[in-house]
C-alpha cells in the first residue's frame, strides 16, 4: 500500500484532478509521501486526505500540494531560484518544493515538530533545504528576496514583512481565511501587487510566537 505503484495512481488522479504541471508531479512521483505520517496511517497516506501529524497539525492532502505547488511554479521552463515556506509541518511540503527549487527555505514555529522533520529530510538525502525555528510571520529577509512563497496555515492578511521579500515576478501562495478559507495567490508585478482567489481549502492557523518543547 505504500509501494511506487499506489504513488503511480496518485498522480493518475491528481492529472484527472487537474494537475497538469509535469515539474510537480514528477516530484510527487518521487517523494515517499507514507515516510512523512506515523507508521499507523502509512497506509492511508496516498488519499487524497489530508491526516494528523504531531502537535495538532496536519499534512496537506496530495491535491491541496500539488495545487499549490502549481501556482508556485507558474508553468517555469527550470527550477525556482529561491522558495520560502511558512509552516514546515512533517516537510512533505517542503520535500517538493527541493524538487522545484534551487534552495528552499523553510520556518517552522514547534521546536520539537521540527526536530523530527530535520531528521527525516537528512535521511532522506534533502539537500538544498534550510530550516529555521521562528515565528515565520516575518519572513527570512536575510535570504530573501524569494521567487516564491507559500504558507501552509491559514491566515487573514498577508504580513507585509512577506510580501517585501517577494522579488519581481515572484508569487505568493498561501489559504486566506477564517472559517471559510480560500487559495490565494498574488503576484509581484512591476505595477505592484495582483491578488487573485482561488480554491475553497482547509488549514490550520498561523499562531504567532514559538513553542520550544
Ligand atoms: N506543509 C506542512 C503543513 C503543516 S500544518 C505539512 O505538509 O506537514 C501547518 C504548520 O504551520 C504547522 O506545523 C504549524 O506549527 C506551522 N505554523 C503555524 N503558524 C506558524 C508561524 N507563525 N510560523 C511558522 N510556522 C507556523
Amino acid at each position: 500500500m505504500t509501494s511506487q505503484r499506489t504513488r503511480i495512481r496518485m498522480i493518475e488522479r491528481l492529472r484527472e484532478q487537474g494537475i497538469i504541471d509535469e515539474f510537480v508531479l514528477n516530484a510527487m512521483n518521487i517523494v515517499p509521501r507514507h515516510l512523512f505520517v506515523e507508521a499507523a496511517l502509512a497506509s492511508r497516506a496516498y488519499e487524497d486526505v489530508s491526516l494528523p501529524i504531531n502537535f495538532g497539525q496536519t499534512i496537506s492532502s496530495p491535491w491541496t500540494v500539488a495545487r499549490m505547488t502549481a501556482l508556485l511554479r507558474e508553468k517555469a521552463k527550470h527550477p525556482l531560484e529561491k522558495v520560502l515556506e511558512i509552516g514546515t509541518g512533517c516537510g512533505y511540503q517542503t520535500a517538493i518544493l527541493s524538487r522545484i527549487a534551487r534552495e528552499v527555505y523553510s520556518i517552522e514555529r514547534i521546536g520539537p515538530l521540527l526536530t523530527r522533520t530535520r531528521i527525516r529530510l537528512l535521511k532522506m538525502g534533502v539537500r538544498n533545504v534550510f530550516l529555521r525555528h521562528a515565528d515565520g510571520m516575518l519572513g527570512l529577509p536575510e535570504a530573501g528576496p524569494y521567487n516564491g512563497i507559500i504558507l501552509t496555515a491559514f491566515i487573514r492578511e498577508i504580513p507585509e514583512a512577506l510580501l517585501g521579500q517577494l522579488s519581481i515576478g515572484g508569487r505568493v501562495v498561501f489559504p486566506r481565511g477564517d472559517r471559510k478559507q480560500h487559495l490565494c495567490l498574488i503576484e509581484h508585478t512591476t505595477e505592484g501587487f495582483v491578488e487573485s482567489v482561488l480554491d475553497e481549502v482547509m488549514f490550520v492557523p498561523m499562531l504567532p510566537g514559538t513553542v520550544n518543547r
